[in-house]
């Protein structure tokens, strides 16, 4: 990414699995923030009869395609399940076109400034060291792990294997210029984004 670039002025924000950065992101965006979110980038870099779809076949080859020539993601799962060279070779092909697609959709923006969710903001670091700003969604590992296994209905040991694939806590944190504690209850996260909203628009403005 070209941090020169005309592009509005960006938030990161990140956190572990299930920390809450998609409830943070909602209320940033009912406040009118723009949010674009790396996943959804992720998906739409493969879709069907994309330059993307195209390489990652011709690295991995016709068996990560469905018989509808959609990405079949569970086949690639597995392919690089366990596998750091073909994960890397992976990550290789998607990773710069997950970048081209945030700088393509950040030019549309009109917003006072843009958020960007990057759950592996950490892990792909430095890949958005052009961000103006981190904000990490932080909450204690044994919250993280019952909120996890409550949302996506798995296992103790699921969830504390998911959790312990990811960088550590204190890694995510040390990449924070914000910490947004979500220990409390949804509503308790208002007034904190509110807080931080405030202090966003100065910044993107130049106040402060
Ligand atoms: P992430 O996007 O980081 O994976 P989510 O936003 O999906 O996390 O939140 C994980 C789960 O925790 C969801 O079921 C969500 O409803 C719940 N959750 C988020 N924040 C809180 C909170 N402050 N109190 C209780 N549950 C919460």
């Amino acid at each position: 990414m070209n941090p020169t670039a005309a592009r509005p002025w960006c938030v990161g924000l990140s956190g572990g699995i299930a920390s809450g950065k998609s409830t943070v992101a909602r209320r940033f965006q009912n406040l009118g923030v723009a949010i674009l979110d790396a996943d959804v980038a992720a998906r739409e870099v493969v879709a069907p009869d994309t330059p993307g779809l195209k390489a990652v076949v011709a690295e991995f080859g016709p068996q990560v395609l469905t018989p509808q020539g959609a990405l079949d993601r569970s086949m690639l799962r597995a392919l690089v399940f366990n596998k750091p060279a073909a994960r890397q070779r992976l990550e290789t092909i998607v990773h710069p076109l997950v970048q081209a697609w945030f700088r393509q959709h950040l030019t549309a923006i009109q917003a006072c400034y843009a958020m960007l969710v990057i759950p592996l903001l950490v892990e792909t670091w430095p890949a958005y060291r052009w961000l103006d700003r981190i904000l990490v969604v932080d909450i204690s590992l044994a919250t993280q792990h019952s909120r996890l296994m409550q949302r996506d209905d798995i296992t103790a040991d699921l969830a504390e294997h998911m959790i312990a694939a990811q960088s550590s806590r204190q890694a995510r944190l040390q990449r924070a210029d914000d910490v947004l504690d979500n220990s409390g209850t949804e509503a308790a996260l208002d007034t904190h984004v509110a807080t931080l909203h405030t202090r966003y628009q100065e910044l993107a403005s130049g106040q402060a």
